[in-house]
């Protein structure tokens, strides 16, 4: 379904992601999965409106092909990072979503915004001036959303500026201001103080705003209670299956698979050195498959070090090469695994977050720094 080729000048240029026998590593997206966290999302937040989350390209997953699903949910908001983003995504999503802008716009991108019909995050008194003038440009009021910084020290308006602008009584002239919003740095940490803290700087910093809708709670955000839900959740990991409750049972389904291919089999014997740098020398006589997978696509050479055939432990030896990995399969039976096979990278024998913890990171990153050489198959049904 994905084959994408491009004809130019009488040449076919192969553009990625090919066809499962062309391709290296097959990532699965399962968009069905994705729906269902949706829905689980909504439902704990129990009538309060619940947007999506796809910077960095859907955390990697494809903003296009996860934005489709959640509208098919009736999500009717999304927020990327970079104004980028947001034009890509305007054009796969058509003209019906809200799409903010998380980063803010950069200086003289304000006409771009314009015509692709984003709403500006504003994260500063310079930015609402700009929206401002890009108001009276345009001849109309353009929509955005105000974030404040309530103790995270990142993204939006310090105490000190919202305090100022509540004085101005022109500040927001030609502003659509449909969100107050500010993020939390500890969600994931239901016991820590900041959390609490952060909430009562938001209801202080809201007070001083513009009176609009307001939204505080990402992905772990939700899981904090109630009190943090608001009008507005934000939820990007939970959506693609990242445990937003660290330390309890996963609440969202599995959404990602990934799976390489094996490129050759060999046998080698005891003392046989292993991979750039001979870093592992074979103790014994071993069974190894290489596989075409390596640090170009996006798996951290410190990442978890094994992938899974048949439910049994392929452990990874010596280092990571830029488009191979050199594995371990001598527990398995022999003859069992042949050139082509699929071995399981990301999936039920290992899931994101148990990558991330043999990685010492967490499953965002897995999931943002998945490269762009795979085959993708998107599971609608
Ligand atoms: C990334 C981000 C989110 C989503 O966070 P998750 O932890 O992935 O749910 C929400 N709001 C802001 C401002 C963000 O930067």
């Amino acid at each position: 379904m994905n084959d994408a080729v491009n004809r130019t000048a009488g040449n076919t240029v192969t553009r990625w992601p090919v066809s499962d026998a062309a391709a290296g590593a097959i990532l699965t997206v399962d968009l069905v999965a994705i729906r269902e966290n949706y829905r689980r999302l909504k439902a704990k937040l129990a009538g309060v409106r619940c947007a999506g989350v796809l910077k960095a390209n859907g955390y990697g997953l494809g903003a296009a092909q996860v934005a489709e699903a959640l509208a098919s949910e009736g999500c009717d908001i999304f927020f990327v990072a970079l104004l980028a983003e947001g034009i890509d995504l305007r054009r796969a999503v058509g003209a019906g979503p809200e799409i903010y802008v998380l980063n803010g716009l950069p200086p003289g991108s304000e006409p771009e915004a314009v015509a692709a019909r984003l709403c500006a995050v504003i994260n500063s008194a310079g930015q609402l001036k700009a929206w401002r003038e890009a108001a009276r440009g345009a001849g109309r009021a353009l929509p955005a959303a105000i974030q404040a910084d309530s103790g995270m020290s990142r993204l939006g308006m310090a105490p000190a500026e919202v305090a100022a602008l509540a004085g101005d009584a022109g500040a927001f002239d030609g502003i659509d201001v449909r969100y107050v919003m500010s993020h939390l740095a500890c969600a994931d940490e239901p016991r820590h103080p900041a959390n609490e803290q952060q909430r009562l700087a938001f209801e202080r910093l809201r007070a001083m705003l513009p009176r609009a809708p307001a939204s505080l709670a990402n992905s772990s955000g939700i899981f904090l209670g109630s009190s943090y839900h608001y009008d507005l959740a934000r939820p990007g990991a939970a959506l693609y299956g990242i445990n937003p409750t660290p330390g309890e049972p996963n609440p969202m389904l599995p959404v990602v698979r990934l799976q390489a291919k094996v490129a050759q089999t060999r046998s080698v014997e005891k003392g046989a050195g292993i991979g750039y740098g001979h870093t592992y020398h074979a103790q014994g006589p071993l069974s190894l498959a290489t596989i075409s997978f390596g640090y170009a696509d996006g798996w951290l050479r410190r990442s978890a070090s094994a992938a899974w055939f048949d439910g049994v432990r392929l452990p990874f030896l010596g280092r990571v090469s830029m488009d191979s990995i050199i594995l371990d399969i001598s527990a398995l039976p022999p003859g069992r695994l042949h050139e082509g096979d699929l071995v399981e990278l990301l999936g039920p024998s290992q899931s994101v977050d148990d990558a991330a913890g043999h990685a010492g990171t967490i499953g965002y990153e897995i999931l943002a720094s998945l490269g762009s050489r795979f085959h993708r198959r998107y599971v609608n049904e």
